[in-house]
This record gives structure tokens, sequence and C-alpha cells, in this order.
């Protein structure tokens, strides 16, 4: 059974920027894990806090109940929250830790997280820079000995609201057009963010441009109506290019 594993700052991220990579390759037989490390209830829960009454408990159970429905409606095999806190997002070495026994359970082939920079939410390069250094402790040897080592899984980084800012450039098109509709549905549980809906919808209709374009454009390029951008750190292994 092949496994991959999502690390996202805040319980929204992984449904605008990875929840076609997480449908598709969930309906390939592939359990797809997601970490939220944080519900996003300060920073990003701007419509919720604008109800009256609202209060930090109540504001992180209407986010985790959003999530935990986005996730069912991609197809998820687990999702599980860290509650470190947003704006900002501070994980201590226990919390750390408990991220590598996630890792090291999980065993992905591939990993997912957000781009190295972006100038408008320093969380989201923090759970990067953790992913980064969760996978480091989760191949070391000496880190809790007889457990079984982690390989080397690509990480894959997500696109971010603003490309050009955050130094992101995808080097990946995925074609997500088959499990679209599970992609939107699982947009539409993120009621709390309904000015990002269309936005996001955009941002799929153009990386599928592309996609046409990378893959042959007008001299016989492939057909694609939504897709996602990634940007790879590591350098892939192959027998032929
Ligand atoms: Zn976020």
């Amino acid at each position: 059974m092949s496994t991959a594993l999502v690390i996202s700052a805040h319980s929204a991220d992984f449904v605008w920027r990875c929840g076609g990579a997480i449908a598709l390759h969930a309906e390939k037989g592939i359990d797809v894990t997601i970490v939220c490390l944080s519900y996003g209830e300060r920073g990003e829960s701007a419509k919720l806090w604008k109800n009256a009454g609202a209060t930090l408990e109540g504001v992180k159970a209407a986010r985790r109940k959003e999530a935990e429905a986005a996730a069912a409606a991609l197809g998820a095999a687990d999702i599980q929250f860290f509650d470190c806190g947003d704006y900002p997002l501070e994980l201590d070495r226990d919390a750390k830790f408990r991220l590598v026994d996630v890792i090291r359970k999980v065993q992905p082939d591939f990993m997912l997280s957000h781009s190295m920079e972006d100038p408008y939410n320093t969380d989201h390069p923090y759970a990067t820079r953790i992913a980064l250094e969760c996978r480091m402790i989760a191949q070391a040897w000496g880190h809790n000995p007889g457990e079984k080592v982690l390989g080397a899984p690509q990480l894959y980084l997500f696109e971010p609201h603003q490309t050009e800012q955050c130094a992101w450039k995808p080097d990946t098109i995925l074609d997500i057009t088959p499990v679209w509709k599970k992609k939107k549905a699982a947009i539409e549980c993120m009621e709390g963010q309904q000015h990002l809906w269309d936005y996001y919808t955009n941002v799929a209709e153009n990386r599928a441009n592309q996609f046409r374009r990378n893959s042959g454009g007008q001299a016989g390029g492939r057909e694609a109506k939504y897709a996602e951008g990634f940007q790879s750190i590591f350098p892939r292994t192959v027998d032929a290019l």
C-alpha cells in the first residue's frame, strides 16, 4: 500500500492547495494522511469571528468540523489535528517528535507542504521548515533506535496564494480534472472562507491551461480542465530521461 502525508499549517490550506492531489491519489488506492498543525483559528477564520458571541474554542470546533468534512469529501484516509496555535504557529520539541512519530508510522512515498517563503503568512513557510526538520529526524538512525527509519520521500510544495511574492515556481503540474467535483465539494465545506472559492477555481483552470501547453500545446497537448501545480525540493533518481 502506498501512502502520502500532507502537512498543513492551518486546517483549510490542504483543501485549496492540494485537495485535487489528495482526491486523485485516494482514488488510486493511496492512503493519504493529513496533519493540520493548527486550526487557523485566529488568523484564517475572520468570517467565524464576525458571529456574535464567537469564542476561540467555538471557532476551533467549527474549523475542525469543516476540515473533517473536507477530508472525507476528498477520500483522505486520516486527518489529525495538532492544535499548536496559529498567528504565530509554533511547535515545541514534543510536538516535533509527535510529527516525527506520524511520519515514521505513515512511511509516506511523498509529502506535501507549503512554499519555502510567504511574506504574507509566516506560518506557512514555518510549517515547511517543520516538515523538513521532522523528515530529517525521521531519517536519523539514532532517533528512537529500533523503529523503522524513513526513506527519502519527495517533498512537494503546493501553491501559495501569491506565487511571485513567495518565490514559488512549479516544476510539476497534476491533472485533477477527474476529481474536480470532489475538490469543489471540499472547497464548499470551508464556509468560513467563501471569498476564496472562486479564486481557487480560477487557479485550477489556469494551471490546466499550462498543463495543456506543457504537455504539447497545439501539437498534441493533452486536454485538462483543472490542475494543481507543485514545486519539488529533492532531485529525482532516474535510469533514463
Ligand atoms: Zn494557511
